[in-house]
């Protein structure tokens, strides 16, 4: 039997006994699926306090932070399971794996082991709710994301060997059971542990979806769907019932970290519709993401922080063909994707996220102009109509935005989207004024 769905629930969705056994009538529907758990909500973090700690050699704290940890676990235990026998099974599975944590710190710690810390959150969530279901009578198996989630050396999703792989995981698995897999974590390149960088279960469950060719991904979490602000900076955000992929792609690639920035594709190429929902609300219908198209003249707007501007000017530029190939060749050289460019007759800017090359990028800059640099500014990207042939479509933006420094302006690469660069101080109060202006 084909897998009909796959149904994501991110963190707050596991993230208490409780949540975790208001999963199940979620899940026990006829359809054949496969259930992506997240970590419980908070554990990645301590999962990376303690490494940060172990590296800065502080290992007594780090110990007293794994013991926590563990503490909190059988806490969760006790208030999972019913019977004495699940029970004494579940607080053996803790001690085995933060016995493992314990070990991997005494040793010699690397990015390696590193990693192995970090995968510990859904190696425990999704163990501790398939014992859920056993001491339920629900039938389920574990599929371990470790088996069959590769990316490549360019940390691209490797489908050839997912595809494969999963497969022939999928093929001992009885037709009855629901699956249930780990979000988030995968094998390198070299066979590694490693992931999908922060929230990237949602990449997962898109990455199995489109590889499964499934009629639905579905991404469970504490929302009822895309909201057209950041509810956490700004009050009264209202719910998108539908958006498209390529307006769905892009608010997650600025920001919204409703959807990891990379989830929607896999669902684009494959069109496969993706359906956020809210797991303390099931009965809202949330937001269904699929290839139609509803224009509007403002939909939502999301804000990207960690963003760096780069002016590079040069005298060389004024009529010169190739110059933008050279600069565009040094972020290459560094793998660093860009964001935003804009140009004019001397002068070039552009945004990076990702600064870890910065300096060497700015020294081979430099041998072609002037450069300078502008850290912690942050991409405010506003999706809507904004198709060329149209007049009249970005007034109100500006209106709302005439007390806001902006430093950059990006218009025409995308008929959805117009985005601005401003300074992160500014973001708050930005956010805020285009939702008055734009949705009230
Ligand atoms: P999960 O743990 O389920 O993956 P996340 O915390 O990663 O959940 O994502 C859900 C959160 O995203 C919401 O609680 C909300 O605060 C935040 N968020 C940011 N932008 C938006 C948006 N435009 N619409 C809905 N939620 C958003
Ligand atoms: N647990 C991971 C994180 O916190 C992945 C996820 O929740 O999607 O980033
Ligand atoms: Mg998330």
């Amino acid at each position: 039997m084909n897998i009909v769905k796959v149904m994501k629930f991110g963190g707050t969705s596991v993230g208490s006994p409780e949540r975790m056994k208001a999963l199940i009538p979620l899940i026990t529907d006829a359809d054949r699926k496969v259930v992506v758990l997240s970590a419980m909500s908070g554990t990645t973090n301590s999962l990376i306090e303690i490494t940060d700690l172990i590296y800065s050699g502080n290992i007594n704290e780090a110990s007293d932070k794994i013991e926590a940890l563990r503490e909190k676990y059988h806490r969760v235990v006790d208030g999972l399971y019913d019977t004495d026998a699940f029970k004494m099974t579940g607080h053996e599975f803790i001690n085995s794996h933060f016995g493992y944590i314990n070990n991997l710190t005494l040793r010699s710690f690397t990015r390696i082991q590193e990693k192995a810390v970090h995968a510990e959150g859904e190696l425990l969530s999704t163990s501790l709710f398939h014992h859920l279901l056993q001491e339920r009578g629900i039938k389920s198996v574990l599929m371990p994301a470790l088996n069959y989630m590769r990316i490549d050396k360019d940390s691209e999703p490797d489908y050839y060997y997912i595809e494969e792989n999963i497969r022939r995981e999928l093929r001992k698995a009885d037709s009855k059971s629901i699956i249930i897999t780990q979000g988030f974590i995968c094998r390198n390149a070299y066979g590694e542990i490693d992931n999908l960088k922060r929230g990237g279960s949602d990449y997962s469950a898109s990455i199995i979806g489109a590889v499964l060719k499934v009629k639905e991904i579905q991404i469970w979490t504490d929302i009822s769907g895309f909201h057209n602000n950041d509810p956490r900076y700004v009050e009264n955000t209202k719910v998108i019932r539908e958006l498209s992929f390529d307006e769905a792609a892009e608010l997650a690639y600025f920001g919204a970290k409703i959807l990891h920035p990379s989830s929607v594709n896999p669902a684009r190429v494959n069109n496969i519709p993706v359906r956020l929902k809210n797991t303390m609300e099931p009965e809202d219908e949330g937001t269904l993401i699929t290839s139609n198209s509803v224009l509007l003249d403002y939909k939502a707007v999301a804000a990207k922080d960690g963003i760096s501007a780069i002016r590079i000017r040069s005298a060389r530029m004024l009529m010169a063909y190739g110059f933008l190939r050279k600069v565009f060749e040094i972020f290459e050289a560094y793998k660093t994707p860009i964001d935003m460019v804009t140009t004019s007759e001397v002068g070039v800017s552009l945004t990076i996220d990702n600064s870890q090359y910065l300096d060497q990028i700015v020294t081979d800059l430099r041998e072609l102009g002037a450069v300078d640099i502008e850290r912690e500014q942050t991409i405010i990207c506003i999706v809507g109509d904004f198709r060329t042939e149209r007049t009249g479509s970005a007034p109100e933006i500006f209106e709302a935005l005439n007390t806001i420094p902006l430093k950059m302006i990006s218009y025409g690469g995308s008929p959805n989207s117009l985005s601005l660069l401003i300074d992160t101080c500014n973001k708050t109060r930005a956010l805020q004024l285009l939702s008055k202006h734009l949705f009230e």
